[in-house]
């Protein structure tokens, strides 16, 4: 089920319990700012999730009240791991689901990271 972006942040929510260490998750890459882990149901070769350390519902939320620390760290770490995984010169998508039409299902923001494979068209 699509989330609401508007609502507040939910301490319960699948990606709080992994941060937490309460839900196993693969650590990819952990910093101050980020946490990345393979995603559960892989849509690629390669499919990495990158979350934010800091209690974010969505992308919206993250770029109206993150600090540009926090902006600076999360989006160098997305950067890091990518070009740490060989993915810059064949390439790689990023995409951010926002809630219902981006069809966003866990609200804790996540960056799903996409590589390893031709990825075709941006929309099926
Ligand atoms: P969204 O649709 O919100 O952008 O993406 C949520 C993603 O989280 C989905 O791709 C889904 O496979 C992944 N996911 C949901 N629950 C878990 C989990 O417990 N562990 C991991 N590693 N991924 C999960």
């Amino acid at each position: 089920m699509p989330i609401d972006p508007t609502q507040p942040y939910d301490d319960d929510n699948i990606f709080a319990k992994i941060l937490r260490g309460e839900i196993p998750s693969t650590r990819i890459y952990e910093d101050e700012w980020a946490y990345a882990f393979p995603d559960i149901n892989p849509q690629a070769k390669l499919h990495i999730l990158v979350i934010p350390k800091g209690k974010y519902v969505s992308w919206d939320d993250f770029s109206a009240r993150a600090s540009a620390e926090e902006i600076a760290g999360f989006v160098r770490a997305v950067g890091h791991i990518a070009r740490e995984h060989g993915l810059v010169e064949p390439g790689y998508r990023l995409l951010a689901n926002v809630g219902a039409h981006g069809g966003q299902e866990v609200p804790h923001l996540h960056v799903h990271l996409f590589g390893g494979q031709p990825l075709g068209r941006m929309i099926a």
